[in-house]
C-alpha cells in the first residue's frame, strides 16, 4: 500500500518536506474520540495525541485534525503509538459554522473529493432541503452528487429526477434503491481508489443501507472493528474512514449525521407544516403526542386526517432534534464555564424546541 491510496496528492509533498526533513511521517486521520486519534499511514494504524506545543499553538477548533485529515507525525514504534505535530492544508472541509461567528468554524471531515447527497422518493422527499445541502456541498470545496434513493416506492422516478435536475444544473442524479440494489452500479463510478466520499441526508433516506450495500458489493465489511476495551472484553466500534477493498473511502462520522440535523432543524417546520398546523390544537403545548389527553394529532390520525407513518416521521426526527440539542447544550455550558465561547444558535435552537412541544 502507498499513501496515494489513501487519498495522498502530489501537491501536499511541498507542504510535508519541512516535515519530512525532521523525521515525520504523513498519515492521515481515520478516527477521532475524545481528543485520541487513530491513524492510519502506509504500515497500518496507530493510536495518536496532539503535542503539547500542538495544544499550546492552537488557537481555534478548526486547527485541530479531523477525520479525513493529513497529519504529521511521529511515531513510537514500542508501543505503537504516534504524537501529530502539524494538520496538513485541507482541500476540502464540511464545516459547521456557528450564525454570526464567521470565524468560528468547527470542521468536521476534511479532503473530500465527492458528496453524495442522499434523498428518499417517499413522502419525505422535499426539493428545498436537496437545495440546502447542495450548498453545504458546494461550501465544502467537494463535488456533489444527487442519490435519490427508494425508488421502489416511486411509480414517477422520472418526474422527481427532472425537477432536481433543474434546481441542480450541472449535478449528477441517479436514481437507486438500496433496499433491493437498483442502480447501485452507477455509484461505482464515483469509488475511486484513493478518492474519498461522504453521505449527507436526513435521517431515514437509506444511508446506512446504502453504505452497507456498496460494502456488500465489495464484499469487504470493514465498517466494524474489534477493540479491546482494556478490560478484557472486546467491544465492536464504529469506524469513520472505511477503505472498500477496491481502494475507494467512506466517511461515515457522528459529526456528518449532526450536520444533517442542523439543517433538517431549518426544515422541520416547513417539511411537516400539516402535522405542526395540527399539533397547535393539542391541549397541552408541550404535547408529545403519545398517550396526552386532547391530543389533536393523535386524533387526526386516528380519524384518518394524517398519516401514521408521517406523524411517526416526524416525532422520530424531533426526538432526534431534541436529544442532540440536549447534548450540545451541555456542550455549550462547559464551554461557557471555560470561558470559552457561548453556542447562541444552539440555544436558539432549544428554545424553538421547547417552545413547539
Ligand atoms: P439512514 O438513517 O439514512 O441511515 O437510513 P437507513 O439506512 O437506516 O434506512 C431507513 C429505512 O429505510 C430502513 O427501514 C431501510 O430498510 C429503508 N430503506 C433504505 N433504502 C431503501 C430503499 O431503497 N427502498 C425502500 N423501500 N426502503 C429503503
Ligand atoms: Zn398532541
Amino acid at each position: 500500500m502507498d499513501l496515494t491510496q489513501l487519498g495522498w496528492k502530489p501537491v501536499l509533498e511541498a507542504f510535508f518536506a519541512e516535515f519530512r526533513e525532521s523525521g515525520m511521517v504523513p498519515a492521515r486521520v481515520v478516527r477521532e474520540d475524545r481528543g485520541y486519534y487513530r491513524i492510519r499511514d502506509v504500515e497500518g494504524e496507530w493510536l495518536a495525541e496532539v503535542t503539547g506545543k500542538f495544544r499550546h499553538e492552537a488557537t481555534r477548533r478548526a486547527d485541530y485534525p479531523r477525520v479525513g485529515d493529513w497529519v504529521a507525525t511521529e511515531r513510537s514504534e514500542g508501543d505503537h503509538t504516534a504524537q501529530i505535530h502539524a494538520v496538513l492544508p485541507r482541500f476540502s472541509a464540511f464545516s459547521r459554522k456557528e450564525a454570526g461567528k464567521s470565524d468560528e468554524e468547527q470542521v468536521v471531515a476534511a479532503n473530500i473529493e465527492t458528496v453524495f447527497l442522499v434523498s428518499a422518493l417517499d413522502r419525505e422527499y422535499n426539493l428545498r432541503r436537496i437545495e440546502r445541502y447542495l450548498t453545504l456541498a458546494w461550501e465544502s470545496g467537494a463535488r456533489p452528487v444527487v442519490i435519490l434513493n427508494k425508488r421502489d416506492l416511486c411509480s414517477d422516478v422520472a418526474r422527481f429526477v427532472e425537477d432536481v435536475a433543474a434546481a441542480a444544473p450541472g449535478v449528477e442524479i441517479h436514481a437507486v434503491s438500496a433496499r433491493i440494489g437498483e442502480g447501485i452500479d452507477e455509484l461505482e463510478s464515483y469509488l475511486i481508489a484513493g478518492n474519498t466520499v461522504v453521505f449527507l441526508g436526513s435521517s431515514g433516506v437509506g444511508k446506512s443501507t446504502l453504505i452497507n450495500r456498496l460494502l456488500g458489493t465489495e464484499r469487504q465489511r470493514t465498517g466494524e472493528i474489534r477493540e479491546d476495551d482494556g478490560k478484557g472484553r472486546h467491544t465492536t466500534t464504529h469506524r469513520e474512514l472505511i477503505v472498500l477493498s477496491n481502494g475507494a473511502m467512506v466517511i461515515d462520522t457522528p459529526g456528518l449525521r449532526e450536520i444533517q440535523l442542523w439543517i433538517d432543524d431549518e426544515g422541520l417546520q416547513q417539511a411537516f407544516e400539516d402535522v405542526e398546523e395540527v399539533a397547535r390544537l393539542c391541549r397541552f403545548r408541550d404535547c408529545l403526542h403519545e398517550a396526552e389527553p386532547g391530543c389533536a394529532v393523535r386524533e387526526a390520525v386516528e380519524a384518518g386526517k394524517l398519516d401514521a407513518a408521517r406523524v411517526n416521521n416526524y416525532k422520530k426526527q424531533r426526538d432526534e432534534m431534541a436529544r442532540l440539542a440536549r447534548k450540545q447544550t451541555l456542550a455549550g455550558k462547559m464551554q461557557e464555564k471555560s470561558g470559552g465561547k457561548q453556542m447562541g444558535r444552539l440555544r436558539k435552537q432549544v428554545k424553538k424546541i421547547k417552545r413547539n412541544h
